[in-house]
């Protein structure tokens, strides 16, 4: 794959602001909670909502999601605040029913990621859309299987392309619910350094004290952007409740954020 300016075009073509925060609930609950979040996200300097529609979970018996009615709240939530949405798609249904609802970004799960031929599935779905994908790291820290599945997407001629570093799994217990493995994804920024690359502190952290210390090392790094995990009563989400924070904070993590790159 060649280095191509063209791989950030889109971001300027959706005229977002850098750093490019997305934000938004875990999991899309209910028509009042995604309305909710969406409209207290338009507060901040947020100008994506994301929502988890179809969670695919760890292990079975965990919420997993409630499907294609919450393409509905989505469409509504941009109609009422103009704000992009973004979702996960895992198979080829996914991203014909994203595509009919309007989704303007799609993003590929870290549990897709390392599988190969359902990644094919997805970029062959949109062969021929410029729609933008934005591909998590895999769970596990391998750097071929996310530049594999970036390569998927590319030469499928899905172009607008962007990667979400959420940190990998491991066995032993650290501070982190995933290992950030910066060098991984540093690597990644190396070899092409035109592909946006925005952080996911929510999944890396599984806490929420540590989120904005995370931000702060990512711009430190010429992250592009954020997707940070909000949620109008995070105690009470049904998915990620520990991580998730209020769109309040948000504001001023990204205000703290912008003084502190200001003031050097
Ligand atoms: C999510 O974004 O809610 C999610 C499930 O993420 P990941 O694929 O990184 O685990
Ligand atoms: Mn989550």
């Amino acid at each position: 794959m060649e280095n191509k300016k063209e791989l950030r075009s889109w971001l300027d073509s959706f005229g977002l602001e850098h750093p490019l925060v997305i934000a938004g609930p875990c999991s899309a609950e209910t028509e009042e909670q995604v309305l909710k979040i969406a409209h207290q996200l338009k507060e901040t300097d947020t100008t994506v909502f994301r929502a988890g529609i179809w969670k695919p979970r760890t292990r079975p018996g965990n919420f997993e999601g409630v499907g294609a009615l919450g393409l509905k709240w989505m469409q509504k939530a941009k109609e009422e605040t103009g704000l992009l949405t973004t979702t996960e798609v895992a198979n080829a249904n996914h991203v014909d029913l994203a595509l009919k609802h309007d989704v303007d970004i799609l993003w590929i799960g870290a549990r897709t990621t390392v599988s190969p031929f359902i990644v094919q599935e997805i970029a062959d779905a949109l062969k021929g859309t410029n729609k933008p994908v934005l591909i998590k790291n895999p769970v596990n820290p391998d750097l071929a299987l996310w530049l594999g599945a970036v390569e998927r997407f590319y030469t499928a001629d899905v172009k607008n392309l962007g990667v979400i570093h959420r940190g990998f799994s491991t066995y032993e217990k650290t501070r982190y619910r995933n290992n950030p493995e910066w060098q991984i994804a540093v690597d990644l920024q190396n070899r092409f350094p035109d592909l946006p690359l925005i952080l996911d502190p929510s999944h890396i952290a599984g806490r929420r004290d540590i989120i904005f210390d995370l931000c702060q090392t990512a711009l430190d790094l010429n992250y592009d952007g954020f997707m940070v995990e909000t949620h109008h009563n995070p105690d009470k989400a049904w998915s990620d409740a520990a991580q998730q924070i209020t769109p309040e904070t948000l504001k001023t993590y990204t205000e703290d954020l912008k003084i502190r790159k200001e003031t050097g």
